[in-house]
């Protein structure tokens, strides 16, 4: 389900150089000497005599990594600080942009990608395309559907024009769905009116006291069910105790309604203060209901818990435990005609202890708040859509929040080529995929996936921990993983003008900016609900081919990697394989060991979320988890005051898990090939005294490169699945008994071990 699939990478970051400019720049490294010994049990089984590859892509790629080692490397001990020891040149030749969080290398990658779909977006239809006749008759069409969609984003001047006019449009057709006073002669009673609104809202992309989607059924993945979730709060709950957050947030949401009430923009800081009191008031009514639900949803570990979130439930039921508005009703409004709704119809009520509370919550709030609480999600989620000027107090607020300088903002083609994503990501993916993925990167990012595919596998029957039986399902589970490499080939194929054409060609954009996001909302809902009326399409993907991340997806069994994560530093088919296999290998471990985690072990080897595991196998499982637990929870951050803040063991278990059982497959998959080869891989320049293992060890620890700014770090830990980035080579690492061979470490065991 889309609640819980477990990508790679936490958040969406953006930083300043790309990898390739990256490499091209500092130099001060490059020339250090490296005192580690090869080891000599390394070379045995395989030709000792490694070549040097001297090609522009070994030498560009080792002078990076020589970048990024510490200057101070020898004064480090790799064993206990290979994230300084790997990073700290990365950290201190990356600096943030003003509105950037964080930076790492997966952003680097990513702002690579953006430049060249910039490129791209910039630039006229390519003289050269291959197409021909009526194919590139349709290319060029879907290639203007994408310029208009950037073009109407970019013209800001027209957005400037428009001002708060839709906006207000909006506000005043929900004034006439949900009046803040009843009104005496309005036919129907409170109930009819709060279904009304909540589907209205739904239809208008606001969650207002319950959301909903469409998505494969757990227990049944090839049907389409309907989930049901909790309404939508602005920040993490656990900001919600928060006063000095609550009381900027509450001026931030009152200084909206000030732009709103004059119709005058804020161009320049410093932000006056709420001058009228009863906007204050205001505001803080709906700070105050956000509390209120951020204390009746789950804890995000909880959440993520199939066992806490798979609740069968009929719409007879949800109706008697929320008397206050007709679920039933609503899911009516919503779902496409031909799938019947009725009290006997189960749909999965995702957060059950929520809806448990909705109904109480509906009966204590009352119905200005609750107007008021709608308006802001309202508010908030289409001034995105307004001129900058309108929105500098949210925009401050945020910043604020997460550490970045007050009034920054990302340069307008950032924003325009992520909008281009979400609303077009087929079309962009093509014109990506056309210029930068190679049959050679389908070919090698294959093998490397299925060797790390077969080791774990046969990693299996050397556990101690589970019983016989559980090891021939979970052999026969991994078998039937299905990887996604590259991009969409189906519904639609991206390699496909005439079927991209088709995909998109109800989605008709003008060039009113505003009114293009409501249609592409739309259009995608449409597309969406009317998934029900037929079986889970297996061949979607959830997300775009230059994204930088990756997934694993339960009921669908299959694990996901988009184009844009295969790429350097992480992948390259011309580098030697230690790079790959440490790099991309054990992000494709990873998002396999989630098929075996604390959540994805729930579902058996068709992607059913059923008990498949005896018990005396589960237990031991569970007492294993313990270790990575503990381990995690010893880890800490720096909070805002200096203070200690410790990373969430539980909340993070499954990407631990994941990050550990991922790197050990990596590892003995590469191991493998190199074996089979009978031969070394080939060196670098200036990294001759690097053994390939730890080479391999080096390109993992520099995929987790990483600077962050405090704040976002701390909201990071608050309330991210991901463990921080250092604990992420940290934590692994201690946990690879074949790291501290490579390095020599005096401790020789692993400390955590599972998979
Ligand atoms: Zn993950």
């Amino acid at each position: 389900m889309k609640g819980l699939v477990h990508a790679a990478i936490a958040g969406a970051v953006w930083s300043p150089t790309s990898w390739a400019r990256a490499t091209g720049g500092l130099t001060r490294h490059q020339h250090i000497p490296l005192t580690l010994e090869r080891r000599e049990e390394s070379s045995q089984q395989v030709d000792s005599a490694a070549e040097l590859c001297t090609t522009t892509k070994c030498r560009d790629y080792a002078k990076y990594i020589l970048d990024s080692f510490s200057p101070n490397y020898t004064a480090i001990d790799p064993c206990t600080d290979f994230d300084k020891w790997s990073c700290d040149g990365w950290t201190a030749n990356h600096q943030y942009r003003p509105e950037q969080s964080s930076l790492s290398v997966s952003s680097v990658l990513s702002d690579s990608n953006r430049d060249m779909l910039h490129a791209i977006l910039e630039g006229q239809y390519p003289a050269n395309s291959t197409f021909t006749g009526q194919d590139q008759t349709l290319d060029k069409a879907n290639f203007d559907k994408m310029k208009t969609a950037y073009n109407t984003c970019m013209a800001e001047d027209k957005i400037k024009e428009y001002g708060l006019n839709p906006l207000q449009d909006l506000l005043d057709d929900f004034e006439e769905v949900f009046p803040m006073k009843a009104e005496r002669d309005r036919e129907g009673s409170y109930k009819d009116e709060l279904t009304a609104v909540a589907t209205w809202l739904q239809k208008n992309q606001v969650a207002g006291l319950l959301s909903s989607s469409p998505g494969a059924n757990d227990m049944s993945p090839d049907e389409v069910i309907i989930g049901l979730d909790a309404s939508e709060i602005q920040l993490p709950k656990a900001y919600y105790n928060k006063s000095v957050v609550l009381t900027n947030y509450t001026r931030a949401i009152a200084q909206m309604y000030q732009v709103l009430s004059s119709g005058d923009p804020i161009d320049e800081s410093p932000i006056p203060a709420w001058k009228n009191s009863s906007l204050f008031e205001k505001a803080k009514r709906v700070v105050d209901f956000e509390k209120l639900i951020a204390d009746k949803v789950a804890e995000p570990e909880v959440k993520n818990d199939i066992k806490y979130s798979y609740n069968l439930k009929t719409l007879g039921e949800l109706d008697t435990l929320v008397p206050q508005i007709s679920i039933q009703q609503y899911l009516k409004n919503l779902a496409p005609p031909g799938y019947p709704i009725d009290s006997k119809r189960t749909v999965i009520a995702y957060d059950i202890g929520y809806f448990g509370n909705l109904s109480e919550i509906i009966k204590t709030t009352s119905r200005q708040t609750l107007h008021d609480y709608f308006e802001w999600r309202l508010i908030i989620t289409h001034s995105e859509r307004l001129h900058s000027n309108y929105t500098a107090p949210v925009r401050r607020f945020k910043n604020v929040l997460n550490g970045k300088e007050p009034d920054a903002s990302p340069l307008r083609w950032r924003s325009c080529i992520s909008e281009v994503d979400d609303s077009l990501g087929h079309l962009l993916g093509a014109a990506y995929i056309q210029r930068l993925f190679t049959k050679q990167d389908k070919a090698r990012g294959d093998q490397v996936i299925n060797d790390v595919k077969r080791v774990f596998g046969d990693n299996l029957k050397y556990l101690d921990w589970m019983s016989n039986s559980s090891k021939a399902v979970a052999a026969e589970k991994v078998k039937n993983i299905i990887p996604k490499i590259g991009y969409q080939v189906q519904n639609p194929n991206e390699e496909s003008p005439s079927d991209l054409n088709q995909y998109y060609t109800n989605l008709r954009l003008s060039a009113d900016y505003f009114g293009n996001g409501q249609a592409g909302y739309k259009w995608a809902q449409n597309k969406t609900w009317h998934d029900l009326l037929k079986p889970t399409d297996r061949t979607q993907w959830g997300m775009t081919s230059p994204t930088v991340n990756a997934y694993f997806n339960p009921p669908l069994n299959e694990i996901v990697f988009p184009a844009g994560i295969m790429q350097p530093p992480f992948f390259n088919s011309e580098l030697p394989n230690y790079v790959s296999y440490g790099g991309f290998g054990a992000t494709a471990g990873h998002e396999l060991t989630h098929g075996f985690d604390d959540n994805g072990s729930k579902y058996d080897v068709n992607g059913k979320y059923r008990e498949w595991w005896d018990n005396e196998t589960t237990a031991k499982f569970e007492a294993k988890t313990q270790c990575f637990v503990k381990q995690y929870n010893e880890y800490t951050v720096e909070g805002l005051e200096g203070e200690k803040v410790h990373v969430n063991g539980k909340l993070t278990l499954p990407e631990n898990i994941a990050d550990s059982g991922g790197l050990n497959a990596a590892f003995r998959a590469w191991k493998d090939r190199q074996t089979a080869s009978g031969k070394q891989d080939p060196a670098l320049p200036g990294l001759e005294k690097l053994t390939n293992e730890q080479l391999f060890f080096v390109s993992y620890g520099n995929g987790w490169c990483e600077k962050v700014r405090k704040e976002a770090l701390l909201s990071q830990v608050l309330s991210d699945p991901h463990s921080p980035a250092d604990k992420r080579i940290l934590g692994p690492l201690a946990n690879s008994a074949d790291f501290k061979k490579a390095f020599n470490c005096p401790v020789k065991k692993a400390t955590c071990d599972l998979w």
